[in-house]
């Protein structure tokens, strides 16, 4: 590419933009000032969370439902309506939002439940006890209701169990000038199952079901953001429509749709097009996927990373494969980069999570006689494989390597 390729890339973005009006409406993290489909949910959420602004702790509440179902955004609408109707009243109501898979740690959403009513907590170094201790004190020092929302809660209890919520609901025994009620949100339909029941009653006082959209809802929520996001006439008949039915053929994920429409517009801006039409949205489903597949490989941790990598190997010879035989290339690999292999055991389990990502299709098939074994292949194309591992310099080498047992079959 020369120069001036370059600069008409530059121009067309500078002068043309004839696709977005605001393109920052479509991000994740923005909450639109309507949310059509939800208004039960919103004045059921309202009702609940009304009585702190008279100074009465709310009931907890314990919402779930799928990716995309518009959980966050309903309570972070509600969140701020709330906190705008305290000012006017003087009322002394916190609020606090932590969305847990982003905080990580255990100690970063307690430093964030203390930095919402003013207490400071360094970053790291205090036990977390004391950070408990802190925002227990903080809390009755300055009095009032605090309404806390733990966002994508299952994840912090995969990750450390729920001896943290367990304090947190029990927290309002050891105080006298404050309260506090918690708002739980998970995406993860099982997350119930993972809680010991003394949490699970009280974090569910109440609890709200939000459930996926159909297509036609999705088109409603696209169509009041597809005003803000694009110039008027640039979006195709058709567009929206397909936009809706491909995200509510997978569950009713309005993030989804929302991708798809941000990015079929992105790929019609870079072509210069003057609309967007309905093969980008089929472009951008694709480009969506693939993106999704890589994020998955690679975040894998490394000894997943070469069960994959095994498969992948095995793939090349055999349409699937036993784990005994994944088991024996993984051990090759391990060898190949010089670190220990893991039990059969555990690279058993690590197939069925790559199972469960969709990364691995693994099926118990019937061998007569001889019983039934597990068979294993890969669920993505191998060309992803061999892209994304070529990235990674420790293991270039190993998709272009011949395992040994492939070398003299049986
Ligand atoms: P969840 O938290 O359930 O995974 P989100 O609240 O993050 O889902 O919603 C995903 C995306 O869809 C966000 O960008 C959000 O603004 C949007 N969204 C969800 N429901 C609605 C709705 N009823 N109206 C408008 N936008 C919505
Ligand atoms: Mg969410």
């Amino acid at each position: 590419m020369n120069m001036s390729t370059l600069d008409e890339v530059f121009d067309r973005f500078l002068n043309g933009n004839t696709i977005f009006r605001n393109r920052e409406v479509l991000r994740h993290d923005y909450v639109p000032e309507k949310l059509p489909h939800r208004e039960t949910e919103i004045k059921h959420l309202g009702s609940i969370v009304a009585p702190t602004l008279k100074g009465y702790r709310c009931s907890n509440v314990f919402i779930y439902g799928k990716t995309g179902t518009g959980k966050t955004a309903v309570v972070r609408y509600v969140l701020k309506h709330l906190v705008r109707r305290a000012r006017e009243l003087g009322a002394p109501v916190y609020t606090c939002y932590v969305n847990c898979r982003l905080a990580g740690t255990e100690y970063r959403i307690l430093t964030n439940l203390c930095e919402s009513i003013g207490v400071k907590v360094p970053f790291t170094g205090l036990a977390q006890g004391e950070v408990f201790k802190r925002f227990r004190n903080g809390l009755e020092s300055e009095g009032g209701l605090l309404l806390a929302v733990l966002d994508e809660v299952d994840v912090l209890v995969k990750t450390y169990g729920d001896a943290l919520l367990y304090e947190l609901t029990r927290i309002n025994g050891e105080l006298e000038r404050s309260k506090v009620s918690l708002v739980g949100i998970s995406n993860d339909l099982r997350f119930k199952d993972m809680l010991d029941p003394r949490v699970l009653s009280s974090l569910s006082e109440e609890e709200l079901v939000f459930r996926p959209y159909n297509a036609a809802e999705l088109r409603d929520i696209l169509e009041e953001r597809a005003k803000l996001a694009f110039r008027e006439g640039v979006l195709a008949e058709g567009v929206i429509s397909l936009c809706a039915a491909l995200a509510a053929a997978e569950h009713g994920d309005a993030r989804r749709s929302l991708d798809l429409l941000r990015v079929a517009g992105e790929l019609a801006e870079r072509e210069g097009a003057q609309r967007v039409e309905e093969r980008h949205v089929r472009e951008a489903e694709k480009r969506i996927e693939r993106d999704r597949i890589e994020e998955a490989v690679r975040n894998l941790p490394l000894h997943s990373k070469l069960v994959l990598c095994s498969v992948y190997l095995l793939n090349k010879r055999v349409s699937s494969a036993a784990t005994g035989d994944i088991y024996n290339v993984y051990c090759e690999l391990c060898n190949q980069i010089g670190v220990e292999p893991l039990t059969q055991r555990r690279v058993s389990g690590l197939i069925s999570e790559q199972d469960m990502l969709g990364l691995l299709n693994s099926q118990v098939v019937s061998m007569g006689r001889y019983g039934r074994t597990k068979k294993t292949r890969l669920a993505i194309p191998k060309s992803a494989v061999k892209a994304i591992f070529s990235e990674d310099d420790q293991l270039e080498g190993l998709v272009a390597y011949t395992p040994k047992c492939l070398l003299n079959p049986k």
